[in-house]
C-alpha cells in the first residue's frame, strides 16, 4: 500500500494526515495555524512541522519508505500551477504568496529518520525525501476527496457546495477538477439566486452564500423573529448571544414553525442555484457538505430537490444530490489524492 500527506489549511487549524491509496487515513496531527503569530513563511513552518508530526506519529510500516509526497489545501484563490496564494480572506495581507516554495523550503529544514535501514551494513537512517508540488483551493480539495473517496466514487461529472460560514463550490468535468481560465472555477456560493436581494460578501447582490451561509441563516432568522411571529428561537435570541444555525435546526427538527421556514427557504435557493448549474454544466451529481448540510435530508435535501424538479429541464433535473460523506477528512484525504496524483506523468 501507498501513502501520502494530506495538509488541510485553514485560518484556525492545520490539519494533517497519512492517508493510503485508497483514501484510509492511518494518523492525523491537528496543530493551530496562529496565523496572529507571524506572516506566510511562520505558518509554511508551521504546515512543515504538522508534517513532521505526522510522520513521527505514523505506524512504521505506513512509512516505511524514502519518498513522502505531499498535497497541500488553501482556503482563498489558489493558482494551484504555480503554488501561490493569490489572495485569502482567511489570511488578511496575502497577495501572491508562493507557498508551495515557502513550506518546501522548511520541510528542507527537517530532519526526520525514515527508519528504511533494516541491516548493519546499512547507513543507521536516511531522511525522507519531503516532496510538495501541489496546492489547491481547500474546497477544490474536497471536492477531489469526495469524487476519489467518497460520494463521488463512480461518477465522472459532479459538483460540490460546502455549506460553511461562506458557500464554496468546486466542479469535476469528465474526472478531472476545472479551474476555469484563471483558476477562479466553481466559485458555485456566488451564483445569483435573487437579483436584488441581500448583500453578499464579495460585494454583489443575492448570491447564494447571502442565504446559505451559516451567518446569513442566522440574520434572516433574527430578522424573522423580529417581525413578531412565534417562536421557540425568541428566547435564546433575548439573550444577546446569536443564535447558531445548529440552534435553528434543533428547534425546525422540535417543529417549530420558522425555523422549519427558514431551512425551507434555505433548501429552496441552493435548489435555485442548482437549478442553474444542473443546467450549464449537466453533473451526474451534486454534493454538498459542511455544518449546515447536517440539517438532514427532510429540512434541507428534500426542499433542494423539489425546486430542482420543479425548475429544471428534464434531462438536467435527474441530477442527483446527495450529502457529502467523508465530513471533515475531506480536507486531508482530497490534499493526499492531489500528491498521489502530482506523482502521475501529465498526459
Ligand atoms: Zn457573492
Amino acid at each position: 500500500m501507498k501513502y501520502s500527506i494530506g495538509v488541510d489549511l485553514g485560518g484556525t487549524d492545520i490539519k494533517a494526515g497519512l492517508v493510503s491509496s485508497i483514501g484510509d487515513i492511518s494518523c492525523r496531527v491537528v496543530l493551530p495555524t496562529d496565523v496572529e503569530v507571524g506572516g506566510p513563511k511562520f505558518v509554511a513552518a508551521r504546515i512543515a512541522e504538522a508534517v513532521r508530526q505526522v510522520l513521527v506519529k505514523a505506524p512504521e510500516n505506513h512509512r516505511d519508505t524514502s519518498e513522502i509526497w505531499i498535497g497541500l489545501g488553501a482556503p482563498g484563490l489558489i493558482i494551484a500551477e504555480t503554488g501561490v496564494v493569490h489572495f485569502s480572506p482567511n489570511f488578511p495581507g496575502w497577495s501572491d504568496i508562493p507557498l508551495v516554495d515557502y513550506v518546501n523550503a522548511e520541510l528542507a529544514k527537517l530532519d526526520i529518520p525514515n527508519g528504511v535501514a533494516k541491516h548493519r551494513s546499512q547507513p543507521a537512517h536516511k531522511n525522507y525525501k519531503l516532496i510538495l508540488k501541489c496546492m489547491d483551493n481547500d474546497v477544490n480539495v474536497m471536492t477531489l476527496g469526495e469524487l476519489r473517496h467518497g460520494a463521488g466514487v463512480g461518477y465522472k461529472s459532479i459538483v460540490a457546495l460546502t455549506l460553511g460560514t461562506g458557500v464554496g463550490g468546486g466542479v469535476v468535468i469528465d474526472g478531472h477538477l476545472y479551474h476555469g481560465s484563471q483558476n477562479t472555477a466553481g466559485e458555485l456560493g456566488h451564483t445569483i439566486v435573487e437579483p436584488n436581494g441581500r448583500y453578499c460578501g464579495c460585494g454583489n447582490q443575492g448570491c447564494l452564500e447571502a442565504y446559505a451561509g451559516a451567518k446569513n441563516i442566522v440574520e434572516r432568522t433574527e430578522a424573522k423573529i423580529g417581525t413578531g411571529q412565534r417562536t421557540i428561537l425568541v428566547k435564546a435570541s433575548k439573550d444577546g448571544e446569536s443564535l447558531t444555525p445548529r440552534q435553528i435546526a434543533e428547534a425546525a427538527q422540535a417543529g417549530d414553525q420558522l425555523a422549519m421556514e427558514i431551512f425551507a427557504e434555505t433548501g429552496r435557493y441552493i435548489g435555485i442555484a442548482l437549478t442553474s448549474i444542473a443546467h450549464i454544466l449537466n453533473p451526474q451529481i451534486a454534493i454538498i457538505g459542511g455544518g449546515i448540510a447536517e440539517a438532514g435530508e427532510t429540512l434541507l435535501f428534500e426542499p433542494i430537490r423539489a425546486e430542482l424538479s420543479k425548475r429544471a429541464m428534464d434531462i438536467p433535473a435527474q441530477m442527483k444530490i446527495v450529502k457529502a460523506h467523508l465530513g471533515n477528512d475531506a480536507g486531508i484525504v482530497g490534499a493526499a489524492m492531489l500528491a498521489f496524483e502530482s506523482q502521475k506523468p501529465a498526459l
